[in-house]
């Protein structure tokens, strides 16, 4: 990988030979020599790391320090003089990473360079895992949807937003048409693998701002936002035909179709979460009494 340095002096020799050096070691180099000319630089060029003079005409290094660690990523390494008034511990509190006494070793630069790098990579992995280790908290490891937990939570803000911004908001629960026969006859791994269609096939009938949740071992809940009743029962009937359409051969030269009940509810004002899912649940048990493989609202 090839990194990218902004070299900040208005010390024209100095500015030419860390150019001049970081070259050699293969980075990509660009130059400024005053701090707005390094921000407006900035703007087509992204640094990895910035090193800049203290002691600089107009902007110092410091505030210029500041100035890029609010918009960008960039690390910052500051480079001063002995005899500079600037201490270590203003250039850390501005967001600088190193700091470097003037005159310095060119390897000793590139090393503190190298550690920088380094730290930074070691905290985009820390980033990132955070990142999935919170997707995989919210996630249903079989279906790939949202889990039952990050249902309540999702309800409970879109309740909130529907009551601020007075906007629809409608609710779909599903539920497999006897699936207890289904494993009962192909067995659990027969039976894991049409959840794991019926988890794609719901994704693929939803709309943008729709959310779809693995609610419980098989019941599936779909929480549309700015959507009313009617709206509401198309998605669920697209996504009921959808799922009826499949064709699952738990054993060679049965194939078999899987048929769903679904319930469909409009949020009514001022009320709470638990009467908002009880009323849908309420439908797809009238799905269920009347027959099943069918949509109710309520
Ligand atoms: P109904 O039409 O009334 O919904 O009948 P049903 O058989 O689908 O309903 P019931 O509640 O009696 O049974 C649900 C079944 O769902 C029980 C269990 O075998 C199955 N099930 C629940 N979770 C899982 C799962 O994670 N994997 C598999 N393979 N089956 C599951
Ligand atoms: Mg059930
Ligand atoms: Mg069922």
């Amino acid at each position: 990988m090839i990194y990218s340095i902004l070299v900040v002096d208005d010390d024209e020799a100095i500015k030419n030979s860390v150019e001049e050096f970081l070259i050699i070691r293969n980075y990509k180099v660009k130059t400024a020599a005053n701090a707005q000319q390094a921000l407006d630089i900035l703007k087509i060029f992204s640094a990895d790391i910035v090193i800049t003079d203290i002691t600089m005409q107009g902007m110092d290094g410091l505030e210029l320090t500041k100035k890029i660690k609010s918009k960008y990523h960039a690390d910052v390494m500051v480079m001063t003089g002995y005899s500079a008034e600037y201490s270590y511990e203003e250039a850390v509190k501005a967001g600088a990473s190193d700091f470097v006494f003037k005159p310095f070793k060119f390897e000793e630069l590139e090393l503190r360079i190298s550690r920088v790098l380094r730290e930074s990579e070691i905290k985009q992995e820390r980033v990132n895992l955070l990142k999935k280790l919170e997707k995989l908290a919210i996630t249903d490891a079989l279906t790939k949807l949202y889990n039952s937990r990050h249902f309540f939570s999702e309800i409970k803000t879109e309740i909130m937003r529907n009551k601020r911004y007075s906007r629809d908001l409608s609710l779909l629960i599903l539920d497999i048409d006897f699936f207890k026969k289904y494993n009962d006859n192909w067995g659990h791994v027969e039976g894991d693998r049409v959840l794991m269609e019926i988890g794609k096939t719901i994704k693929s009938c939803m709309r943008s701002m729709d959310t779809a949740y693995r609610y419980g071992g098989e019941e599936f809940a779909i929480i549309l936002p700015e959507t009313g009743i009617e709206e509401a029962c198309v998605v669920g009937t697209r996504i009921k035909e959808n799922i009826s359409d499949l064709i699952f051969e738990p054993e060679p030269g049965e194939k078999k179709s899987i048929k769903i009940s679904v319930g469909a509810t409009e949020i009514v004002d001022g009320e709470d979460y638990k009467t908002f899912i009880k009323r849908a649940d309420k439908a797809l048990y009238k799905s269920k009494d009347t027959g099943r493989d069918k949509l109710s609202h309520l």
